[in-house]
């Protein structure tokens, strides 16, 4: 399309925006045409949705019949009613338990030629993976500052050509593990095997080999599974084209099968140096709530309830009130310890749950000296040791409605010199002068 041809659009959509009130001006209307072409969408769409968008009314051209059509780039929290035309990446059934009965629920990914979006159907809506179909009246709410997509009893969808959604709407886009976040559909990613896992199971009866693991960049790593035997190995350099992610407790997963293209690279391509362990600030990890093998550092500004010698069910390892679980009644338990810690770095605060191994290594007591001591007396120890140190972790984080939980593999408590702070401040203060 040339620009005398986008001028062309603009002006029509500026004529069906007269009669209104507010100005709307001519260089956002390009910049949002131009990104609806870049997407693809026929112009007859994009000139629709852009005078809905800007409060105007529909008259113009052969189509304007056809009911308006939201992207899903475009979709906001708590829409009330939308229509979209999209393809199934991915579609999986659910058992929940709704007052007391037994529903069957579907968790899927939704894509077009704007972007992908995760969605929940409330009752069966006879699509499979590939489908491309036309939705009205679904609604949107929102889920952890992002929109969700819902289909609820108003929804009609319908199966329709693949040939109305432009190719692009297919085509991988290129992520860094770093970004992968639930929702996403035809990820295209360049990582290194780091662990690889092969179990078998039964789908629809046959039986299957599937490989998971964990893949990484310089990003960050994520866990994957493959339906497909795609020859992988540990230790290879991959471009993985056509994946889907879904998370669980904020964990990025990547999953794809034979649809999927895999390439092996050569190996130097993504140097195993390179992927280290990421630093990241509080706040980045409680907003995207869970994340892999990652490091933090806080300072520790509580030692929360729970915290000290606790006795686990040997069965199920729930601790243990007045010596008995809640799952298997009276049991002979075994002895543990841990704590768990509010830890703050002044953008944001996760708890920190500490095993035995290092729950002994950060205060320097064993087991069995703690096991001697008096609870109170031992959680009051802890809090005069570890209140307001500065702690380095690293591990994984699980985030759920109850916040970010990080389980570290290692721990360390950080000696803050005084003095070095201090000479390092003088010396921002000297060159500040
Ligand atoms: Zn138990």
């Amino acid at each position: 399309m040339t620009e005398d041809d986008i001028e062309s659009h603009i002006v029509d959509i500026l004529n069906a925006l007269k009669d209104l009130k507010e100005d709307v001006s001519k260089e956002e209307l390009e910049k949002e045409l131009e990104k609806f072409m870049e997407y693809g969408v026929p112009i007859d769409q994009a000139k629709q949705t852009l005078i809905k968008k800007f409060g105007g009314s529909v008259k113009f051209g052969s189509s304007a019949t056809s009911s308006e059509r939201t992207l899903i780039a475009d979709l906001e929290s708590n829409e009330r009613s939308v229509n979209l035309l999209g393809h199934i990446i991915a579609i999986n059934p659910k058992e929940i338990t709704v007052k007391g009965e037994n529903r069957q629920i579907f968790y899927g990914i939704l894509g077009d030629e704007s972007g992908t979006i995760q969605f929940t159907a409330w009752k069966d809506i006879e699509v499979e993976k590939g489908d491309v179909i036309e939705i009205s009246n679904a609604y949107t709410r929102e889920w952890q500052g992002e929109p969700q997509l819902n289909f609820g009893d108003r929804v009609s969808i319908k199966k329709t050509d693949v040939e109305r959604l432009p190719k692009s709407a297919f085509e991988p886009k290129e992520f860094k593990m770093g970004d992968l976040k639930s929702g996403l559909g035809r990820v295209e990613v360049t990582a290194r095997v780091l662990e690889l896992n092969e179990r078998e199971t039964e789908v629809d009866g046959e039986k299957k080999n599937v490989f998971s693991g964990v893949i990484g960049d310089e990003t960050g790593k994520t866990q994957f599974t493959s339906w497909h035997d795609f020859k992988i190995k540990e230790g290879d350099v991959l471009k993985i084209s056509g994946g889907y992610v879904k998370t669980w407790k904020g964990i990025p997963q990547l999953t794809f099968d034979e649809k999927a293209s895999v390439k092996k690279l050569d190996k130097s391509k993504m140097p195993k140096d390179k992927i280290k362990t990421g630093k990241m600030p509080l706040h980045r990890l409680v907003e995207k709530r869970g994340a892999l093998d990652v490091e933090v550092e806080g300072t520790i500004i509580d030692i929360r309830p729970g915290s000290g010698f606790i006795i686990r069910c040997p069965e199920c390892n729930r601790v243990l009130q007045n010596d008995e679980c809640t799952i298997h009644g009276k049991v002979d338990g075994k002895p543990d310890l841990r704590i768990k810690m509010v830890v703050d770095d002044g953008t944001g605060a996760i708890t920190g749950v500490l095993n035995q191994k290092l729950t002994e290594k950060i205060l320097g007591k064993t087991l069995e000296e703690c096991k001697k001591m008096d609870d109170d007396d031992l959680v009051s120890k802890m809090n005069k040791q570890l209140f307001a140190r500065r702690i380095n972790m690293k591990g994984n984080a699980l985030g759920d409605n109850f916040g970010t939980t990080f389980i570290p593999k290692d721990a360390e408590l950080l000696d803050v010199k005084v003095e070095e702070e201090a000479e390092k401040l003088s010396e921002d203060l000297e060159e500040l002068r």
